[in-house]
């Protein structure tokens, strides 16, 4: 387990603050190398908050953020990406003028040549079709569906070349068999060798994909460990369902 938390995540008595709210608080936890970590809680918890401090966007107040061992808190967003470390959005982040093609070309371009790329894939067309996009390359993601957003957010993530990879609820409003691919899209990615993090409500999607689980509350580590504990806890039940539900 050292050997796998010197390879992930490791966040170390973290803050982000908005005015007074404490979105993310005083949270200290490990997201282990080379497995798929779900990271739940209920809205607002501070799940997407917490993609925003890893990746640079929002720099935590107080705390350290390290990746493979290294300090990476205050660098900018696109250090961390060349450090290893890419996410996408909650609510895709694609301009609507642009074409897929254009929208994974930036990071391919960009990214560091020393790292791989998923298996077979040399270009954009690639990556777009390793994702599961189907429309042609030359369409403008304007006209693109929720479902197909939501993949070319991971094709530009994954053109990053990234280790480490967090998804803000990417399976969120898919049908069931747009799920099932992005489940298969997702245990591809990680047996390719890349360290997942998954924001994620279903739990039945948790069970099955996630290795570990860890549970925000109200900007708090309310619980870690393998899913099927974490989802048992009567903790992590109250917190989604209320003082006094029971299943
Ligand atoms: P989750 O992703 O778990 O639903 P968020 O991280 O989006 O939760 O939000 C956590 C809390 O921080 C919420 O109370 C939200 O309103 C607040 N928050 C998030 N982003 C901002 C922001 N940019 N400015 C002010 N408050 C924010
Ligand atoms: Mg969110």
């Amino acid at each position: 387990m050292k050997g796998a938390v010197m390879n992930g995540l490791r966040i170390d008595g973290c803050t982000v603050a908005f005015g007074g709210l404490r979105a993310i608080d005083n949270v200290t936890l490990d997201i282990p190398g080379g497995a798929i970590t779900a990271l739940i809680g209920p809205n607002g918890s501070g799940k997407s908050t917490f993609v925003n401090m890893v990746s640079g966007q929002i720099p935590p107040v107080a705390g350290r953020v390290l990746l493979k061992g290294e300090p990476i808190t205050g660098l900018r967003p696109d250090r961390i990406v060349h450090r290893g470390l890419a996410r996408t959005y909650q609510v895709p982040k694609v301009p609507k003028e642009l074409t897929i093609q254009e929208v994974i070309s930036v990071p391919l371009l960009y990214a560091r040549s020393d790292r791989s790329l998923p298996p077979g894939v040399r270009n954009a067309a690639d990556m777009a079709r390793y994702c599961g996009l189907r429309p042609a390359v030359e369409t403008r993601c304007g006209q693109l569906s929720v479902s197909d957003l939501r993949r070319l957010e991971i094709a530009r993530a994954l053109a990053c070349r990234p280790e480490v990879l967090l998804l803000d609820e990417s399976m969120a409003g898919l049908s069931l068999e747009d799920t099932e691919q992005v489940i298969a899209l997702v245990q591809e990615i990680h047996a390719s060798g890349v360290t997942v993090v998954v924001i994620e409500h279903v739990m039945r999607i948790i069970a099955r994909l996630c290795h570990h689980a860890i549970v925000l509350n109200q900007g708090h580590l309310l619980a870690e460990g393998q899913p099927h504990t974490v989802l048992r806890d009567p903790d992590v039940r109250e917190a989604y369902l209320g003082k006094g539900f029971t299943l």
